[in-house]
């Protein structure tokens, strides 16, 4: 029912390109795409922006049309890519002039490169005393963005977003590399699209607003979209009008779903409701089967096999460690690993925890995440669980090299392997004559062991490996000490703990291979 039959050249006419903004905290996505909102020629002639939905068309005086995704950000753009919706054709990189390049815009380069997008920069905040736009250039070029002014490739505009100036000359270099990427799709033929964001709305119900990427959508269109499905009640645009037809890359709000579907669905126009209702209820099905199966967990030696088997030329790795000194020497021997048939890409190189961001970025791209005395925060690891991204973490050096060169040439052997036997959060420490630092603990999950090996983590970062001295509960000495429980724990040869620390206490289990 869903076979494909991509649409053959005579059918392909030109479409607006798709815009997502990104860039660090503050520098000015919000108030650009506001920015962009006014200059929208159909807003001033129905007078005003009424309407706010994930996203919308901007249509120029000459009659060209940008759409934008009103989510700026890279979580958006990279949860979406990573259910395997990648609606975005370009990105426009905000870097305010004053700030410069910062974490958040390195890390929206990052998401842009590895989804393949490319990148036009708007300089904000030029109108500032303090503004440097050569600066944030040159901070660029040193990321390998090189301005076009300086021989490079990548286009760039001088904004305020605040002041509202420059938007057009961006628009204009918006579409000059839109015209570069030559974007066509099928009008003629029953709509797809992505669901962009939904909702349950009190009076209308289910809601979406869908992207349609290809053909024309239809009041009345009968459709699947990811696991529900329904029919096509009424369109809006972003100014809340009624539309009877939606043409590839125009965004709309979609009634008449039979539930509320999820950001990243595909959306396909079928013949009949009926048809519709089966496939969803075939997806369901399928759904519940996978998640039976969630257990088989993509694990490093999985991507191997694919390399082996010639899927993967290619190992991606997001890479994080605590200090700048760890993270060079790592990326430098871990690159160096690279032979004519298989490339080690690091994606993503960085010092802290390991964060939701580097997770997605990992799972969108097949990446395995390795850890180097760092770990990754709470949400993180609920993320690589539920995506399956694999993480591991060392904290020598050798041995992270030597496990990924051995994965490499096919001969990854891991006799052991770490496992978490107990979580506690120290709450308070005291300093104990002739002992040293205590710290007062509570047992969160498992259970804390007397002489076992413990890590202590500050932050997701790893402070400490060794073993737990002393073990006490109410002044007695104890063996263990179970989850729900607090107790005194001293480290051997370990003083410096702090209140919020968390320890972590492990063992090392054998790991049953099968032949
Ligand atoms: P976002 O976090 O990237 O979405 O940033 P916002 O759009 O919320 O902007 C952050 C702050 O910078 C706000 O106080 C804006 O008013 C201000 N801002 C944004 N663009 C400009 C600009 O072009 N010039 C100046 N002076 N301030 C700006």
């Amino acid at each position: 029912l869903l076979e494909y039959v991509p649409p053959s050249p005579e059918e392909l006419k030109p479409r607006p390109p798709i815009v997502t903004v990104m860039g660090h905290v503050d520098h000015g996505k919000t108030t650009l795409l506001d920015a962009i909102r006014h200059t929208d020629v159909a807003a001033r002639e129905a007078g005003g922006i009424t309407q706010h939905i994930g996203a919308y068309k901007v249509r120029l005086p000459d009659g060209r049309e940008i759409t934008f995704i009103d989510t700026p950000g890279h979580e958006a753009f990279t949860s979406m890519r990573a259910r395997g919706a990648q609606v975005t054709d370009l990105v426009i990189l905000v870097v305010a002039a004053d700030d410069g390049v910062m974490d958040q815009t390195r890390e929206a380069i990052d998401h842009a490169r590895a989804a393949g997008v490319p990148i036009v920069v708007a300089i904000n905040k030029i109108d500032k005393p303090d503004a440097n736009p050569e600066r944030v250039k040159s901070e660029l070029a040193e990321l390998g963005l090189v301005p076009e002014d300086w021989g490079g490739e990548t286009l760039m505009a001088e904004v305020s977003a605040k002041k509202r100036q420059g938007i057009e000359d961006l628009l204009e270099l918006v579409l000059l590399q839109a015209e570069m990427l030559d974007l066509k799709a099928a009008p003629d033929r029953p709509a797809r699209g992505r669901i962009i964001e939904s909702r349950l709305d009190k009076g209308k119900g289910p809601v979406a607003t869908v992207i349609v990427q290809e053909g024309t959508l239809r009041e009345g269109d009968p459709f699947v979209a990811g696991m529900t499905f329904g029919r096509v009640r009424a369109m809006l645009n972003e100014r809340g009008e009624r539309l009877k037809e939606a043409p590839p890359a125009t965004p709309v709000e979609v009634l008449g779903f039979e539930e509320v579907p999820q950001a990243g669905d595909d959306f396909i126009v079928m013949p009949d409701e009926t048809a519709a209702r089966r496939v969803a209820e075939y997806r369901q099905r399928k759904a519940r089967e996978a998640e039976a199966a969630r257990e088989a967990r993509l694990s490093l030696e999985r991507v191997f096999e694919k390399l082996k088997e010639g899927e993967v030329k290619e190992l991606k790795i997001v890479l994080k460690a605590d200090v700048q000194g760890t993270l060079e020497a790592l990326r430098d021997a871990l690159q160096k690993l690279s032979t004519d048939e298989v490339r080690v890409n690091i994606i993503r190189a960085g010092i802290g925890a390991i964060s939701e961001s580097d997770v997605m970025l990992a799972a969108a791209s097949d990446a395995v995440v390795i850890g180097f005395n760092v770990r990754p925060t709470g949400k993180a690891k609920e993320i690589a669980k539920q995506e399956k991204v694999d993480i591991r973490f060392y904290d020598v050096i050798y041995q992270a090299i030597d496990e990924v060169k051995k994965a490499l040439s096919g001969m990854l052997e891991p006799e052991y392997e770490e496992r978490i036997v107990g979580v506690a959060e120290v709450r308070a420490t005291f300093r104990v004559p002739r002992v040293g630092t205590v710290a007062g603990c509570y047992v969160k999950e498992g259970k804390l062991v007397r002489g076992g090996s413990v890590r202590l983590l500050r932050e997701g970062v790893v402070v400490y490996n060794g073993k737990i001295v002393s073990l006490k509960r109410f002044k007695e000495d104890v063996k263990e000490v179970a989850a729900g429980y607090e107790c005194g724990v001293g480290l051997e040869n370990f003083q410096d703990i702090k209140e919020g620390d968390v320890i972590e206490a492990f063992e090392m289990v054998e790991i049953r291979r099968e032949v």
